[in-house]
């Protein structure tokens, strides 16, 4: 039984695609252009893009379960290809901020709510898995750690629980198998505060990094005038205000504790060195 990992050059979807080969299972690989793969040696690549139905089609052929990011431009390329192809399950990386209560509203929530009311109303075996904040988030900062030795923040108190690629994988995993509880909020074992994040780094590289915060009005200036980036500083927002929450749903699906931050930044000390 094949299982398809749309998206596997991704920080998520590479774990995704290695948890399943280190599990013995069955997979094939699709990435937008296979000229740049870099996969696991053994592993069959194909090129497949999620607003284009007919590569959708070709990359679906005799498979029965499918990892997949968000298609945040539209689900309808990826439902039609799905519609005819035989899957058993579907396991869609999706955002727990579809969860946050105090989210209604936000870009981003709402632009993953709306895969998800597609991908619900598909008919198909369909499995939402909904990290919260990804650890990955920090590697944002890498370009001015190395250069300068400086992380800018806007709300460096903005404290949240972020989750570490290996654990979304691991659930999204189980969720291929028919797990329980995955499709729960998902973070990091602890909440910590953007400043405490980047001491982490800092010792994980063995160097003190100065953190220079930045006003609303800097980072968006920083950042860029999109959508996106408002709901970005809206949620961090959000967060300095206790609104950004952790949860037990890790360790209740995988049962072990969910991998700390610090473990995050020493396995990605070398993006900051
Ligand atoms: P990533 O490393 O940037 O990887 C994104 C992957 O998506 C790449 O493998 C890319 O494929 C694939 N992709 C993008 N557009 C595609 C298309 N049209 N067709 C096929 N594949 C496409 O991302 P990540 O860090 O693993 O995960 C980011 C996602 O997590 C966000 O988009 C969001 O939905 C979700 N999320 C983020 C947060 C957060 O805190 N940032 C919180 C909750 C959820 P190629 O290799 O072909 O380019």
């Amino acid at each position: 039984m094949t299982t398809l990992v749309i998206g596997a050059r991704g920080s998520i979807g590479r774990q995704v695609l290695e948890q399943l080969v280190a599990a013995g299972e069955t997979v094939r690989a699709s990435v937008r252009d296979p000229a740049t793969a870099g996969l696991p040696a053994g592993v069959p690549v194909v090129a497949a893009d999620l607003t284009r139905p007919d590569t959708l089609r070709a990359a679906l052929d005799g498979v029965r379960k499918v990892f997949l990011y968000a298609p945040l431009s539209g689900a309808d390329a990826f439902l039609q290809a799905a519609g005819d192809a035989d899957l058993e399950q579907v396991v869609q990386l999706s955002s727990g901020s579809v969860l946050l209560p105090g989210a209604a509203g936000n870009v981003i929530a709402e632009e993953h709510r709306a895969v998800e009311r597609s991908f619900a109303d598909s008919g198909l075996r369909w499995t939402p898995i909904r990290p919260l904040v990804l650890a990955g988030n920090a590697v944002n900062w890498a370009r001015s750690i190395r250069a300068e030795g400086v992380a800018r923040l806007f709300r460096p108190d903005a404290v949240t629980a972020p989750i570490h690629e290996r654990d979304i994988a691991a659930v999204a995993v189980a969720a291929l198998s028919g797990g329980a509880g995955v499709s729960a909020m998902l973070t990091g074992p602890e909440l910590m505060s953007q400043q405490r994040q980047v001491e982490s780094i800092g010792a994980a590289i063995g160097r003190e990094i100065r953190v220079e915060e930045l006003s609303e009005d800097a980072a968006r200036r920083r950042f860029g005038p999109s959508a996106t980036v408002a709901a970005i500083l809206e949620l961090t927002t959000a967060a300095a205000a206790g609104g950004s929450p952790a949860t037990d749903a890790v360790e209740r699906v995988l049962g072990r504790p969910a991998v700390p931050f610090e473990q995050w930044a020493r396995d990605h000390a070398a993006d900051f060195r």
